[in-house]
């Protein structure tokens, strides 16, 4: 019986997170064509059809329709399944390592760091689609920081200050130095994540991001599906190292330590 109800329970949790990353997803197709993202009903792509109740079920509508438009039959982007899962996986991720707390909901360090990772995910998206990164996202994370000083005191202010300067810095010389080395939106993007994560977690993060950037990009080499010449957001994969510093940041960089003495 208590193992129902938790599964229960572990649904619930999954379909809230996965709710407001659906949302997310609506963010991150409307708002670089300047539409508003609270107004105006979800509509197909392909043939402008308004969505009905039963087509804005997250996870469970894409799998019953088969990834295809009820209506004019299009394919959907398996983007909108994918961010919805990241969504429910991050509401439960949240939960297990910041705690819940009334209701079995989020905890409020589970609400900030959800938050932050919605926050990763629309970036993420959007710089991927038109690599651009909005300076309200990095006010948002700003805001995020500034809670954090409460609502994480095991980082206190100087903490943070150096990890908002840590990565974001050498960025911004090498950036100077390097024409297009890397966008101002990344270096902003990181320097709001080093207030909000502190300064050890950011290093890790930025080195994650590098590892798999520099992953996905030898793999596009090796396909031929990219020149020497192109360039790619890197935005998405600063996120990826954001959201797994933001769990494992310290205990990664407490590690290195270690084996440094
Ligand atoms: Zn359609």
């Amino acid at each position: 019986m208590i193992a129902l109800i938790n599964g229960l329970l572990a649904l619930l949790r999954f379909a809230i997170g996965a709710c407001v990353f659906s949302f997310i997803n609506v963010v991150i197709c409307r708002l670089p064509h300047g539409e508003s993202v609270v107004r105006g009903r979800s509509h197909c792509p392909a043939c402008g059809r308004t969505l009905t109740a039963r087509e804005l079920i997250p996870c469970v509508s894409f799998l019953i329709q088969k990834g295809k438009c009820s209506g004019c039959g299009s394919r959907i982007s398996g983007r909108y399944l994918l961010g919805e899962c990241i969504g429910g996986l991050a509401f439960l991720g949240c939960g297990a390592w910041f705690g819940y707390g009334e209701w079995g909901l989020l905890s409020l360090r589970g609400l900030l760091a959800f938050a932050y990772l919605a926050i990763l995910m629309a970036v993420a998206g959007i710089d991927w689609d038109t690599r651009i990164i909005y300076d309200r996202f990095h006010i948002a994370i700003l805001l995020l920081g500034a809670a954090a000083l409460w609502l994480f005191p095991e980082h206190g202010f100087f903490d943070r200050l150096i990890g908002a300067g840590a990565v974001a810095l050498p960025m911004l010389g090498l950036a100077l130095c390097v024409e297009g080395a890397f966008g101002g939106g990344d270096i902003k993007l990181m320097a709001a994540s080093g207030f909000l994560l502190g300064w050890k977690a950011i290093v890790v993060a930025m080195f994650l991001g590098l590892v798999s950037g520099g992953t996905y990009c030898l793999w596009m080499l090796a396909r031929k599906r990219l020149s020497r010449k192109d360039r790619f957001a890197f935005g998405p994969f600063l996120a990826v190292g954001l959201a797994a510093a933001l769990f494992w940041g310290d205990a990664i960089a407490k590690w290195y330590l270690s084996i440094l003495q």
